[in-house]
């Protein structure tokens, strides 16, 4: 899905660590969607603390702004060659091997706890920018298909 946002709108696909330019886009892309995410959550946040009760518009945008953030967060995947679904996962299972703790709280990692190996994950294909049909071929395929 973000191949193909990325593809269409002429963002970078798999560029090389060393574009510092795209590396400080990307950032930047992510803080601004996260202060759009902060802004919706203090909207709710104040009236929660006033005994209101947040109405579905706010809902709505909050959750917009949280697809927001898992967008770039995606599209900065695409953007530098990292499967971020495949790393999920991993990070997903780490997350499983942690301790149970306080309901709600945070959770301990606890003496079982293993880490997420994400280094085969983390390599830069090449040193320099691929053709999209290279960049689509070094991308995991999507969730539940084929590329
Ligand atoms: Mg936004």
């Amino acid at each position: 899905m973000l191949f193909e946002f990325h593809h269409k709108h002429k963002q970078p696909i798999a560029r090389p660590w060393a574009d510092v330019e795209t590396w400080n886009d990307r950032m930047k892309f992510i803080m601004e969607e996260y202060e759009e995410l902060a802004a919706e959550w203090e909207i709710i946040s104040n009236k929660l603390a006033s005994g209101d009760i947040p109405n579905t518009a706010d809902m709505a945008r909050f959750l917009k702004e949280m697809c927001d953030c898992e967008y770039v967060l995606r599209g900065t995947g695409v953007a530098f060659g990292l499967p971020h679904s495949q790393a999920f996962s991993a990070v997903h299972a780490s997350n499983m091997t942690k301790a149970v703790g306080k309901p709600g709280g945070k959770v301990p990692k606890g003496p079982d706890y293993e880490p997420p190996n994400l280094i085969p994950l983390s390599k830069p294909s090449l040193n320099k920018p691929l053709k999209v049909k290279e960049a689509k071929a070094d991308l995991p395929p999507p969730e539940g298909g084929t590329k």
